[in-house]
């Protein structure tokens, strides 16, 4: 039986989901774009009340509109920070065009520990792939491999769980619960519990981690917050799904948590609210998503990525078309494309240098053979640009 307040907080978030929605759906763009403006005056208002200052964390299109946005509002004293370094050189060109600041990387002691002494060595990604792991399937799913990988006494219930979906006293004794990794991936990576769970699986010959994020993005923005007292604007729309639609559609446009505080604006926004506001604003829009168009029934799209994630980052890859990812950064640098797919970590056991060949191989993903053997030049290359 749930408590008042549980119950209380549950009706909240009922409610909250509910005004989100409306708003998400009957709002025309014109009104979204009101809002948008209002949930950051707010956000600033508010802010300055609890002694805070804004800033804005910068990553692909959707933040650089928002940068562009609390820009063509006169918010010209907030200041924008990314982990620039880890986007396309294109972004990193209109970053630096809009003066958004770089973020430092990270610095490790010889022991392996996070340190400000400035004699640290730079966490780099062949460092976080080495040492935690590749970042493959999703966040989720690798968190999950993850744990499997580094078996304590503590995440045992946890362990049980990824592998039945039965989680036990603390999660009420579900059967089939979402814990469990699917059949497909369990295949592969479950073998660290064969002789607890009497089961079959696959081991694979490398490390995977969800790490990467935090280490090479969200940290390094978080110490700039806390030394700046400061918190972000994010350009997240829920309209993009996954598990960040459910935390804004709860929590709203403004959150003010006990850990938390950020403002979403563009939480509402669909994708063609986003590409409308950015040819409204003329948002430089970075080469790698070439132009926003409008096709014969009005929909707006980029010609060039939709979306654009970090370099040599795994996280979607098992769902995408050749040409993958991979596949672009060969044709784009085939001697970084070298360096990524077999050298960028050494075996711990063997001394062999590998990289996200043996990943790819793994999961069954082909890399190594050009794709245009199979699907002819011409086509090849109309992928490749996009
Ligand atoms: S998006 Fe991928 S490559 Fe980029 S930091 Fe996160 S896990 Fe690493």
């Amino acid at each position: 039986m749930k408590n008042v307040y549980e119950q209380m907080e549950e009706k909240n978030a009922e409610e909250n989901i509910k005004a989100f929605n409306y708003r998400q759906k009957y709002y025309s763009y014109e009104n979204k774009v009101i809002h948008a403006r209002n949930i950051i005056n707010e956000f600033i208002r508010e802010t300055r009340k609890r002694g805070l200052n804004t800033h804005v964390s910068v990553g692909g299109l959707d933040s650089i509109t928002l940068l562009c946005f609390l820009r063509d509002l006169g918010h010209d004293d907030i200041p924008a920070i990314s982990a620039s370094h880890l986007e396309d050189v294109s972004i990193r060109k209109i970053h630096k065009q809009l003066g958004v600041e770089h973020v430092k990387p990270l610095k490790i002691d010889e022991k392996g520990k996070v340190t400000k002494d400035p004699k640290g060595k730079t966490i780099t990604k062949p460092y976080i792939l080495q040492n935690f792991g590749f970042p493959v399937l999703s966040k989720e799913k690798a968190a999950k491999i993850e744990t499997l990988q580094n078996p304590t006494e503590d995440n045992k219930t946890v362990r049980h769980a990824i592998i039945t979906g039965e989680t036990g006293e603390y999660g009420g004794y579900q059967k089939d619960s979402r814990m469990k990794l699917p059949q497909k991936w369990l295949k592969l990576f479950g073998g660290y519990e064969n002789e607890a769970e009497s089961c079959e699986y696959g081991m694979p010959d490398f490390k995977v981690s969800a790490k990467c994020c935090y280490y090479l993005k969200e940290k390094p923005c978080d110490d700039w917050a806390t030394e700046h007292n400061s918190v972000p604007f994010l350009g997240m729309m829920a309209s993009e799904g996954g598990r960040r639609e459910k935390a804004l559609k709860m929590n709203g446009c403004n959150y003010y948590g006990e850990t938390v505080i950020r403002s979403c604006p563009f939480a509402i926004f669909s994708r063609q609210d986003l590409l409308q506001l950015a040819l409204d604003l003329r948002v430089p829009v970075p080469e790698i998503y070439g132009e926003i168009v409008r096709d014969e029934d009005g929909t707006l799209r980029t010609t060039g990525a939709q979306r654009t994630g970090c370099e040599m980052c795994g996280f979607g890859i098992h769902i995408e078309q050749r040409p993958h990812r991979f596949d672009r950064m060969r044709l784009q640098n085939e001697k970084k494309w070298k360096f990524w797919m077999y050298e960028c970590c050494t075996d711990e056991i063997t001394g062999e240098k590998y990289g996200w060949g043996r990943v790819l191989e793994y999961l069954g993903i082909e890399w190594e053979q050009p794709p245009y053997i199979q699907m002819g030049i011409d086509d090849y290359l109309k992928g490749a640009e996009r």
